[in-house]
């Protein structure tokens, strides 16, 4: 009667308990993992009397969806990072939906202008700084990364990454190019070594005496101060809201979509409604240190102790659009070389 967990390697995907066209379920492709949704799809159950079925996959699932074509069992799509979600409207695997319940709880700015995708959570892209070597207030905003004065004295993860490449499309949104592409050959001359790993590993590296500073979503910080072996590393860092006294902080999303092909859709709307409401939304940004999409709900725990967020509110379809230009900038620069 729980959330039935279908599968989690690529491999097991072949032989999935999914059936197209049952009554009373709602089947769920997820990049996110199993833990974060199970207390949220417990709860869809318990309210609506609908069963869940995830099939929970780390990549492919456009591919997958794109494969099954009209007889897909999924009806939704729940994915993180605003270019993969952006791949499902351009691979055209997804429908609109626009209801009343969802367009209340979702901002425009947090959803696809045909409603081909909502935001769940929101997550920032932030500076971490070396409460050691880094004076409070002596970076305050994204552009002061690529100052002489960091020469050799910051770390990320690689240019490519979706998380770095939406950061630089916003900064194409709001500068342009010529000059984004100045900004990031400045970054790039202030990396102290060649970018490598995950968000989590910038940190550490702060924690070695490696740099001063890195960039990271707002989450992994969160969840290594959640962790007892992680937490005295992530204590050497302070954590700031970039631009926050201007433009606003970037932040990326974790979103739902309906899939064009849904044999449930009046089950998968629902579950849309249901993880858009007020309940969810605390359940679901508090399990992995996220902000509610829905401004009704504030952030909870740790994420409120880090005081609020002002995010950019640049549209994350404009972000989306701009991605080819920044995946040319970081070749062009050879960030990552
Ligand atoms: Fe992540």
């Amino acid at each position: 009667m729980r959330m039935k967990l279908a599968a989690t390697a690529a491999m097991a995907l072949a032989a999935l308990p999914l059936s197209a066209n049952a009554d009373g379920e709602v089947n769920i492709y997820s990049y996110r993992q199993a833990y974060l949704l199970e207390p949220l799809l417990n709860a869809f159950t318990e309210e609506t009397g609908i069963d869940t079925n995830v099939v929970f996959a780390k990549q492919g699932l456009a591919e997958r969806l794109e494969r099954e074509g009209r007889n897909s069992p999924a009806d939704v799509v729940m994915t993180v990072d605003i270019s993969r979600i952006n791949e499902l409207v351009e691979k055209d695997l997804v429908a609109s939906v626009d209801t009343d319940t969802l367009h209340k709880n979702i901002p425009e700015n947090l959803r696809h202008p045909e409603g081909k995708w909502y935001a769940l959570t929101t997550r920032g892209r932030l500076i971490f700084a070396s409460k050691e070597r880094v004076k409070e207030g002596e970076i305050t905003s994204y552009e002061q990364l690529a100052d002489d004065k960091w020469e050799g004295r910051i770390c990320t993860r690689s240019g490519k990454h979706p998380y770095n490449i939406a950061l630089f499309s916003s900064m194409i949104a709001h500068h342009g190019e010529a000059e984004t592409a100045k900004w990031l050959e400045g970054l790039k001359d202030n990396l102290a070594r060649k970018p490598q790993g995950g968000d989590r590993d910038q940190i550490k590296a702060i924690a070695e005496g490696v740099c001063d500073l890195s960039i990271g979503n707002s989450y992994y910080y969160g969840n290594m101060l959640k962790d007892d072996k992680q937490r005295p590393i992530a204590e050497q860092v302070n954590l700031v809201f970039p631009n926050a006294d201007g433009r606003g902080t970037h932040v990326n999303i974790s979103g739902i979509s309906l899939t064009k092909s849904a044999p449930n859709k009046d089950n998968a709307i629902k579950l849309m409604e249901f993880l858009s409401s007020p309940e969810a939304q605390r359940i679901y940004a508090e399990a992995n240190t996220e902000y509610p999409a829905n401004p009704d709900v504030k952030p909870s725990g740790l994420v409120a102790e880090w005081g609020d967020i002002h995010p950019d509110d640049l549209s994350l379809q404009e972000i989306a659009n701009n991605r080819e230009a920044a995946v040319k900038l970081v070749d062009r620069v050879d960030y990552d070389g």
